[in-house]
């Protein structure tokens, strides 16, 4: 198909394929090893065994929206209504690509940080819009945090820009945007009447006290903001599938316009446990995201000692790693050699740029893992690499 030449398998799929094939430990593809909380996983059983098996309504069981609108308004203070605002996708997956293809038009163009979730360029492909990326870089100044060029953004925007994707937490940086990086993004789309797109699906998992920021909080942005995330990484049930999309009520009869042709509607007992675990699991989420923060110190430690220069992520499941250090230049090489030579896979963060030198030396670690296993891998890593 011309639309998707040069999109291959995802380099997730291939490094879980690797990491199976040669035993090696999974540090690729970000999924945690242990689950959700119990009143979750016994909750969508229980709905399935009383019988709630048929299609939901298209925009999602009602249960579900309401509690994404309420926990929205309780942590942002911003309130969207369950029935006109609030739309139930498969996964935040489908909830961007259903945007996407809402929103852009063939020549429209995207702006959009890189490295980048993989999913965007493909869709953005999909509708034929043109990708404009601006890069995310380490600042030594920020303590390796990454961050964007106020110039180079405002240079991204024109006359033919329709969208920005903002994903923050960023994977795979682990950039949490802070209020003024936000604040810039916000002018920009409202001096040029752009519509923003932000997936927020690590929102829960920001670490060191920092704060996770919505663009749609901004002045003038509510009315042209998508927000999109999903239970996957907030309750460690990514097999779940189920997100959602906020946004003002044009724009949500826009996207679900065109995803009642894509998938029609999603699943349906998961959705009332998910609304359930949303009202009554914070604490199990706090909990998690405390643990997570332990995670990253763990690997960041244990990469460091294997010679590693690890970039310190502010949330998400992912440390980003430069291999310089260890004499290696190619992060394409390393990941694809180091399941067979150290028996652990990893996520090569070239693959995730336009402009693939910005990233030929980093290699994506997930720290989503039991302690032992990250234990074990480092000190494979340590031994081998
Ligand atoms: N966006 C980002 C940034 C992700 O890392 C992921 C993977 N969880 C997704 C979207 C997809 O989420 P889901 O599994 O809910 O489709
Ligand atoms: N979001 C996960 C990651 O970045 C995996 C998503 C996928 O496999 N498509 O690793």
């Amino acid at each position: 198909m011309r639309r998707m030449r040069g999109f291959g398998e995802t380099i997730f799929a291939e490094m879980t394929q690797l990491a199976n094939d040669t035993g090696a430990i999974n540090l690729g593809q970000g999924f945690p090893d242990t689950d959700g909380p119990e009143s979750l996983l016994s909750g969508a059983a229980r709905h399935i065994m009383a019988g709630v098996n048929q299609y939901p309504p298209g925009p999602g069981r009602r249960e579900l929206r309401a509690a994404v609108a309420a926990d929205r308004s309780r942590r942002y203070g911003l309130d969207y209504d369950p029935d006109t605002e609030v739309y139930v996708t498969v996964g935040a997956t489908a909830g961007i690509a259903a945007s996407v293809q809402a929103l852009v038009e063939a020549g429209d163009e995207v702006v959009l940080f890189e490295p980048m979730y993989d999913s965007y360029p493909a869709v953005i492909a999909l509708a034929g819009g043109v990708r404009r990326p601006v890069p995310l870089r380490p600042s030594a100044a920020d303590g390796g945090r990454f961050r964007f060029d106020p110039d180079e953004l405002r240079a991204a925007f024109g006359p033919r820009t329709r969208l920005i994707i903002v994903n923050t937490p960023h994977n795979p940086t682990g950039t949490v945007f802070t209020r003024d990086e936000l604040a810039l993004i916000a002018e920009l789309c409202v001096e040029h009447d752009v519509i923003a797109l932000t997936d927020e699906v690590y929102e829960h998992l920001v670490f060191d006290g920092a704060e996770h920021h919505v663009l749609a909080g901004l002045p003038g942005m509510r009315e042209r903001t998508l927000a999109v995330s999903s239970v996957g990484k907030t309750f460690s049930v990514t097999a779940w599938k189920t997100g959602w999309v906020i946004g003002p009520p044009p724009l949500v009869r826009a996207v679900q316009t065109v995803n009642q042709f894509l998938t029609f509607t999603a699943n349906g007992a998961l959705q009332l446990a998910i609304a359930d675990a949303i009202r009554d699991e914070q604490a199990w989420v706090l909990a998690q995201r405390d643990a997570l923060q332990g995670k990253r110190d763990r690997l960041s430690a244990g990469l460091r000692a294997a010679g590693f220069d690890v970039l310190r992520p502010q949330g998400t499941y992912f440390v980003m790693a430069d291999i310089r250090p260890l004499g290696y230049t190619d992060g394409i090489e390393l990941a694809r050699a180091l399941p067979r030579s150290a028996g652990v896979a990893a996520v090569p963060a070239q693959v995730l740029y336009d402009h693939q030198d910005e990233g030929r030396h980093l290699v994506r670690f997930a720290f989503c893992k039991r302690d032992d296993v990250l234990d074990d891998a480092v000190a494979r890593l340590s031994a081998g690499g």
